[in-house]
C-alpha cells in the first residue's frame, strides 16, 4: 500500500514535470527587427484550416498570426494577453461554449459563443482574456493579424 502510494506520487510528480511550464532560466532579448523575422516565420507557418500561424518565442509565449475566425477555447488555469503587433481582427470573449469538448489538459475547445463582449482588435491594441473565460477569434473576410500571445498563470 505505501510502496503504491510512493510510485503513484512518483508517477504524479513526472507527469507534473513534463505538463509543467518550462520558460528558460536565462534573459533572452529580441530586437524589433528579429520580432518581425517571427511575424513572417508565424506567417510561413499558415495552417490553412485552423487560419493560424505561430512561432513560438517561449513556453509561455508565441507569436500569432491569423487570417480566418477559430474555435472557441477555453483554458481552465491560464490567462492570454494578447499583443496586437499588425493588423487587425476581433475576439469574442465571454459568454457560453457551444458543444464544447476537452482537447487537452485544462482546455476546452468547441464550435461558437453563446453571447459574450466582441472586441474589435488592432495594432497595438491589448486584450487581456482571464483564465476559465470562453473566447473566440473572430475574421472578417480579407482580415489578417499578429500578435504576441502570452500565458499568464493569473495571480488569485
Ligand atoms: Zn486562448
Amino acid at each position: 500500500m505505501k510502496q503504491a502510494m510512493k510510485y503513484a506520487l512518483l508517477f504524479a510528480a513526472t507527469f507534473a514535470a513534463v505538463l509543467e511550464a518550462a520558460d528558460p532560466t536565462q534573459p533572452i532579448f529580441w530586437s524589433a527587427s528579429q520580432l518581425k523575422d517571427a511575424d513572417k516565420s508565424a506567417n510561413a507557418k499558415l495552417n490553412p484550416e485552423r487560419h493560424l500561424g505561430t512561432e513560438r518565442m517561449l513556453d509561455s509565449a508565441f507569436i500569432a498570426f491569423r487570417n480566418g475566425s477559430g474555435e472557441a477555447e477555453i483554458h481552465e488555469k491560464l490567462a492570454d494577453l494578447i499583443l496586437v503587433r499588425s493588423g487587425q481582427g476581433a475576439v469574442l470573449v465571454g459568454g457560453k461554449i457551444v458543444d464544447g469538448k476537452p482537447s487537452a489538459p485544462d482546455e476546452i475547445r468547441g464550435k461558437a459563443i453563446e453571447g459574450g463582449t466582441k472586441y474589435p482588435i488592432a495594432a497595438g491594441d491589448v486584450l487581456y482574456v482571464p483564465a476559465n473565460v470562453v473566447h473566440q477569434f473572430m475574421m472578417e473576410p480579407g482580415q489578417s493579424f499578429t500578435a504576441m500571445v502570452v500565458k499568464i498563470k493569473p495571480k488569485l
